[in-house]
């Protein structure tokens, strides 16, 4: 899958804010945006903030189309989806990111951010409902059961067992639980808008697409 390969704290010091994209390292004083909070490139430091009506809705998708690491077309591709539904177009977006895979083995503690998730995925770590499943996009649903095997990787299960130690701060939210000493986590229900815990204004995004 193609994906972002630039720098992570370089996209939260464009965006102004904390994306939590690089795991422990975003809760200590190593934070880049801590040391230097202006938008990168030689003249971020001067750069004024004064924005456009557009320039906020542009900013707000790409913010939350970085907090998830995606690419603008798979991104398009989410926001299409949450046109057809029947729900609130903003809200269903929302969720639809909330439910990919990666998310939910970010979510349940299994990893210390959502890219080191989808590394988990991908190295074939991750089964749902007892299928193994390597694809980091895959939606969960309701009642499904996450579980990690590692066969003789020992060095994945310690990696995930460091994630967990890591990931101690952050509880999973309550659409999930997980049974962190067993690998294993589950799809409670579906997530709802007050589940999504950072600040987004997804109503800027659907706007922004309305245009
Ligand atoms: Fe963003 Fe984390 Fe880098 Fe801080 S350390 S700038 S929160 S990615």
């Amino acid at each position: 899958m193609a994906r972002d390969t630039g720098s992570s704290c370089r996209l939260c010091r464009r965006e102004g804010e904390k994306l939590f994209l690089k795991g422990t390292r975003c809760y200590t004083h190593r934070c880049a945006i801590e040391r230097r909070d202006y938008a990168p490139g030689d003249h971020g430091a001067k750069r004024a903030s004064k924005l456009s009506n557009f320039g906020i809705q542009m900013r707000e998708k790409q913010k939350l189309k970085r907090i998830y690491g995606l690419l603008e077309k798979q991104f398009r591709l989410y926001f299409a989806s949450a046109v057809q539904s029947k729900g609130v177009t903003g809200t269903v977006l929302l969720q639809l990111l909330e439910r990919r895979l990666d998310n939910v083995i970010y979510r349940l503690g299994f990893a210390t951010s959502r890219k080191a998730a989808r590394q988990i995925v991908s190295h074939g770590f991750v089964m749902i409902n007892d299928k193994p499943v390597n694809i980091s996009s895959v939606l969960v649903k309701q009642n499904d059961e996450i579980s990690l095997r590692f066969g003789s990787d020992q060095k994945g299960q310690k990696m995930v067992e460091a994630n967990f130690e890591a990931s101690k701060a952050r509880t999973a939210p309550a659409w999930l639980t997980a049974e962190i000493n067993h690998f294993k986590g589950k799809i409670l229900r579906l997530p709802e808008r007050d589940d999504i815990n950072f600040p987004i204004n997804e109503q800027l995004i659907v706007e922004l697409y309305s245009r």
